[in-house]
């Protein structure tokens, strides 16, 4: 049984970029239920980071977009069925924005209800606003008691490595 590595965070931060740079055979292990993706709280398939291997989760039933109405509803939902048998959970930042309130919303949402392994990662790192910008995206983070974010790209791949160093002893 391979464990489970899900991806949080607020619409826009590129979760489905990391997603699909981290599962390579998506095509054949990507489930797609009947639905489609209105009725979906999450994608899944087979994620790969060099030689380790685990069930990735792409959760677009936390964006707030999705669910209007219940966020919290759907957010306990996944809680339950999802989050807490993650063996690690990713919560992607925009390096370039700083943390926002909906961030701060997750993140203390995630701090009160996720017993999962959080590792905040700084997404966008390619750009020249998230390289400067990035320092405060980690003020901020230090600012509500949070550790750094460790910084990556999911479009261009800068910080695989890290993510590495950080998957590694989860999965
Ligand atoms: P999601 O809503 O969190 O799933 O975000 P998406 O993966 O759909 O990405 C939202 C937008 O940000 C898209 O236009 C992506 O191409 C862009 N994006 C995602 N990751 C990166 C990144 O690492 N660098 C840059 N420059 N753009 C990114
Ligand atoms: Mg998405």
């Amino acid at each position: 049984l391979l464990p489970t590595v899900a991806i949080v965070g607020r619409p826009n931060v590129g979760k489905s970029a990391l997603f699909n740079r981290l599962v390579r055979k998506r095509d054949a292990l990507v489930f797609d239920t009947p639905g489609g993706h209105v009725t979906r709280d999450y994608r899944e398939g087979l994620g790969q980071l060099a030689d380790l291997s685990f069930r990735l989760l792409d959760t677009s039933g936390l964006e707030p977009t999705a669910h209007p109405t219940s966020l919290q509803g759907r957010a306990a939902a996944l809680t339950r069925g999802v989050l807490q048998h993650s063996h690690g959970v990713l919560m992607l930042l925009d390096a370039r924005q700083g943390l926002v309130p909906s961030d701060e919303e997750l993140l203390g949402w995630l701090r009160r209800h996720c017993r999962a392994p959080l590792l905040l990662l700084a997404n966008k790192l390619d750009t020249a606003a998230g390289r400067n910008n990035l320092d405060q995206l980690q003020a901020d983070l230090a600012g509500v008691g949070w550790e750094p974010a460790t910084p990556i790209s999911a479009t261009s791949g800068e910080g695989m490595a890290d993510l590495y160093q950080l998957l590694q002893p989860l999965v």
